[in-house]
């Protein structure tokens, strides 16, 4: 069968550089690339030079729509389609794009979640383009549409995205980079970008049994549901031959995303059944929250036609993994060169500490804001379970360097060691380099030999909120190691002045790093002793956030101002409340529509066959007597709960949102997980051909 090289299709429907260059003057090719390099903004006058060759582009591509992409703060992303095609003054048909639509464009805004920052009677909002992140062209049945990719703020200018933070974050911290590879004497560089590649977790089940399961079709996960025999205690999937089905699902996927621009170098088996991966190769860091949105948004289209269901939630099933994103990043400079990388060179090693430590200073204050900014509904289900990163922030750098930071804390000469080489003992095979980076991946965030990687996002959650936090942290870190070298330096040698300031870091962050098993009871007890916030509830790390320090990092750094951190906090925490809220009416449904009915039936059935043998056979029916009596315990149980259940989400209904957070978490989820004890209690006492859903076991294989 004939198949599209990667290589041939790649970005054929990106407005890149090449189409760019291919359909612009020169001049004007060079203004727009230089307003793109430096962040600046775009002149007017080029604006309809530029949307002039855009439409023609996407029209030769088979576009018929046009429409600003954006991030509202859903973790989705909206687009509201356009036609290019109008009629003229005489009935003709034309197809206009003018500058002005290209530059700015006003979707009503009033019905995005806004924490209170717009009303509806003010509900306009603009999306303006943001020329960072390139132009694309989504195809459909018939025909298609060009995806401009922009920013979403308010009548007043208010942000209501998740990129305008984002944007700002790398502002700050991007600044600041460049400020201290200044200080170590590098010149000429122009600029200092961050870099991401965020590797997705997710779970693909068959579509036909999974849209028998109304939790998985309207919460993502199964709320109910009784272990399978063979979970994944055999730890035979990770790594695994990949089904043919979902290989088959994995290279449409790839193509599709080939053809968007979107290089995925990795696609693996993941630890759980039915549990797989893809990583991209990274890219820069707004580039890559729009990537990733690209790859979750193509996952879930193909996952359609494969007649597969994708579940990006953080924890689909009960008792398996769950799923993340790993957040990898760090900051290049525009010689090509990573500031994270170790070198061979004394004074760049002390350049690459510098940047470290000053992460490592940001988080020792501020890591409760990470903490906040990984709280979803989903992501409380799978933080601290299995294989996954607990709730306590903390740092994992490695024996080696973590060697370094103690003999710099201790005023003791830092040594680098060369790479060391692992002997295999055997002839046949190479020497192979070790890192300097052991892996450790019980650590929420861990440094892994270039680069540094967040762990504890959720699989759903868009990237772009952690990594805003992390931006901003790091940022704040890089301003504290700039000016205390600054105030040290005089005429003297930047290395001692560093040296003194990464000192002080070392000292300072001794309380977020922990070199152990992260998810030990241990690590839990000694992270009490530190003082450290364990934020266990979604509620209690949204919090986080209104913790007067952290508002005011975050207006110092002109990444959200405090209305909008208050606003942003007031999202999240309604998202919560909501999800939960559905989870609890799906229970409900899946009780009385599913599970009741599937008891009374066993129930009879039981009945019937005593009645069939009772005085005919002489045998001792006690047991018969005692299995229907858990039947009818199980069933009277679920009664009673769900109607507890039902009289909570009536009791909060007209209270503050807080309140409504910290009832549904402290008794709401109680009671659900009692609830779903019976569901599952009976799932498993009760014949196959009663039960209404398919089970774990025939949700989790996939040929
Ligand atoms: P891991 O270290 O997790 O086993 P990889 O080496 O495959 O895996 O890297 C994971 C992700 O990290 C990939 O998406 C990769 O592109 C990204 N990555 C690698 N180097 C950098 C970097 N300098 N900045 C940001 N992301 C990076
Ligand atoms: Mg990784």
């Amino acid at each position: 069968m004939p198949y599209d090289k990667p290589r041939d299709i790649f970005g054929m429907y990106v407005f890149d550089r090449r189409a760019m260059r291919e359909r612009l003057p020169r001049d004007i090719y060079d203004t727009l690339i230089a307003s793109i390099e430096v962040g600046q903004k775009l002149d007017a006058s080029i604006a309809d030079m530029v949307a002039a060759a855009m439409k023609e582009w996407a029209l030769s591509k088979g576009a018929t729509h046009y429409t600003h992409w954006f991030h509202p703060r859903t973790d989705l992303t909206a687009e509201k389609h356009m036609a290019f095609l109008s009629a003229d003054e005489n009935g003709l048909p034309m197809e206009s794009f003018k500058g002005k639509e290209l530059v700015q464009s006003e979707p009503d805004a009033s019905s995005f979640p806004s924490g209170g920052i717009r009303s509806t009677f003010e509900a306009r909002g603009y999306s303006a383009w943001d020329p960072t992140s390139p132009a694309f062209v989504v195809t459909s049945r018939k025909g298609g549409t060009l995806c401009i990719p922009s920013v979403f703020i308010s009548y007043d200018g208010t942000p209501l995205d998740l990129k305008t933070p984002l944007m700002k974050s790398l502002d700050a911290v991007e600044s600041r980079a460049l400020r201290l590879l200044k200080l170590f004497g590098n010149r000429g560089l122009r600029w200092a970008k961050v870099t991401v590649g965020a590797e997705q977790e997710y779970f693909l089940v068959d579509g036909e049994r999974a849209r028998k399961r109304p939790d998985l079709q309207f919460c993502g996960r199964t709320i109910i549901g009784c272990q399978p025999p063979k979970g994944q205690q055999m730890e035979d999937h990770y790594f695994g031959a990949i089904p043919p089905r979902v290989l088959a699902y994995m290279e449409d996927v790839e193509r599709d995303l080939y053809r968007l621009g979107v290089v995925i170098t990795t696609r693996h088996n993941e630890a759980a059944p039915c549990q797989f991966e893809f990583a991209p190769q990274f890219s820069e860091a707004n580039l890559a929250c729009d990537q990733n949105q690209l790859v979750m948004e193509t996952m879930r289209k193909m996952a359609r036609r494969h007649d597969l269901m994708l579940l990006l939630h953080e924890k689909p099933f009960a008792g398996l993994n769950g799923s993340g994103k790993h957040i990898n990043f760090s900051i290049q400079d525009s010689d090509g060169k990573n500031v994270l990388k170790p070198s061979t060179n004394h004074r760049k090693n002390i350049q690459f500490l510098t940047f470290l430590s000053a992460l490592l200073l940001g988080l020792s204050r501020y890591s409760p804001l990470l903490r906040a900014s990984i709280a979803s509904p989903g992501n409380m289900h799978r933080l601290g379970g299995h294989e996954a990163p607990p709730p306590i922030m903390s740092v994992y750098l490695g024996n080696t360097l973590a060697t370094i930071m103690e003999r710099i804390e201790q005023g003791l000469p830092e040594s680098f060691p060369g790479k060391s080489l692992i002997d295999l003992g055997l002839n046949r095979l190479p020497e192979i380099r070790a890192d300097n980076t052991d892996r450790n991946r019980t650590a929420p965030i861990a440094f892994t030999g270039n680069k540094f990687e967040f762990r504890a996002p959720g699989a759903s959650q868009s990237i772009a909120g952690p990594l805003t936090m992390i931006l901003s942290i790091w940022a704040w870190g890089l301003d504290q190691m700039c000016s205390r070298i600054e105030a040290r330096l005089g005429g003297g040698d930047v290395v001692d002045a560093a040296l003194e300031a990464i000192r002080y870091a070392a000292q300072e962050s001794r309380n977020i790093r922990f070199e152990g098993n992260a998810y030990s009871q241990e690590w839990h007890d000694e992270a009490r002793r530190r003082g450290l916030s364990i934020a266990n509830t979604t509620p209690e790390a949204l919090a986080l956030y209104l913790v007067p320090e952290h508002r005011q990092l975050l207006s110092d750094l002109h990444v959200m101002t405090d209305r909008e951190t208050s606003a942003y906090y007031e999202i999240r925490l309604e998202q919560y409340i909501k999800t939960v809220e559905i989870e609890m009416g799906i229970l409900h449904s899946m009780v009385w529509e599913g599970i009741l009915p599937a008891l009374t039936k066993q129930i009879v059935l039981e009945g019937q066959s005593l009645s069939a043998i009772e005085g005919k056979i002489n045998i001792d029916t006690q047991p018969w007597m005692g299995f229907t009596e858990r039947l009818c315990t199980l069933k009277s149980g679920l009664l009673t709960s769900i109607e507890h259940l039902d009289n909570l989400r009536k009791t909060i209904q007209d209270k503050p949102i807080e309140k409504q957070a910290q009832v549904l978490t402290e008794e709401g989820l109680p009671l659900y997980e009692a609830i779903r004890g019976m569901c599952d209690a009976a799932e498993s006492i009760t014949a196959a051909s009663v039960w209404p859903y398919p089970t774990y076991r025939d949700l989790l294989y996939i040929s």
